[in-house]
């Protein structure tokens, strides 16, 4: 049997509108959300459809991966776009990071930060950065503890060439709601314990495609959704 395909643009609209039902339930402002494609694995033309129906914000995880696309894009006419970087941070790939993306949202130590300030070009803008907090506690997931997460945005906001933007969070793997929710409630409450402390910990990078919805009922302003829109990922 062939399988179904569904247009990339056909998903991108299921999407937004399933964004909107959340917000709209959960009495968020109408536009408060934002969506980040997560484009890893998926083929330059993946990209190439989800832009041409108006998606502008792409994620990679590898840096490698995301020049590619960046070139391949920009080539394609899409210049424009914002490409965001999710993946873990490795040493002799942060001077890459910082020259080709304008969002890092996987800082989880002040090394990691000092070193993508350090590259980042003085003819771009300060490289948006979210601190990653590992809030479920598995010891397989990324991001500084949740009681190291003051100090290391700290760190950020001393840097001269990253903005602080907020926290970002993977959530552990269920489909309870209730459960992701007490999950990423852990991660609103420190977003608004560090603004109460000066830090402008403003966004929430949080949700993906199985917990978008639990996401924005707890304050989310930017869900990360790669399955949701481009289809299942094979087997890396
Ligand atoms: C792959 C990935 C996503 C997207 O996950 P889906 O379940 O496919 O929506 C989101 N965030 C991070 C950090 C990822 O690595």
């Amino acid at each position: 049997m062939t399988p179904i395909s569904i247009p990339v643009q056909d998903r991108l609209h299921a999407l937004i509108e399933r964004i909107h039902a959340a917000e709209r339930l959960h009495s968020r402002v109408p536009g408060s959300v934002r969506l980040l494609a997560v484009s890893k694995t998926r083929p330059a033309e993946d990209v190439a459809s989800a832009a041409a129906a108006g998606q502008s914000a792409f994620a990679e995880n590898y840096l490698q991966e995301g020049k590619d696309k960046i070139a391949a894009l920009a080539k394609a006419g899409y210049p424009a776009l914002e490409w965001h970087f999710i993946g873990s941070l490795q040493g002799n790939k942060l001077k890459g990071i910082a020259e080709n993306f304008a969002w890092v949202h996987s800082v989880d130590k002040e090394k990691n930060a000092r070193l993508l300030s350090a590259h980042r070009p003085s003819h771009l803008p300060p490289l948006k950065v979210f601190v990653q907090v590992n809030i479920s506690g598995e010891a397989s997931k990324s991001g500084c503890a949740p009681e190291n997460a003051e100090a290391l945005c700290r760190a950020v906001t001393t840097l001269p060439r990253l903005e602080l933007v907020g926290l970002m969070a993977i959530s552990f793997n269920t489909d309870v709601f209730s459960l992701q929710r007490a999950s990423f409630s852990e991660l609103r409450i420190l977003a608004e314990r560090l603004r109460e402390q000066g830090l402008p910990a403003n966004e929430l990078s949080m949700g993906m495609s199985q917990d978008l919805e639990a996401a924005i009922a707890e304050g989310s302003t930017w869900v990360r959704i790669g399955t949701a829109l481009f289809g299942a990922r094979g087997k890396a």
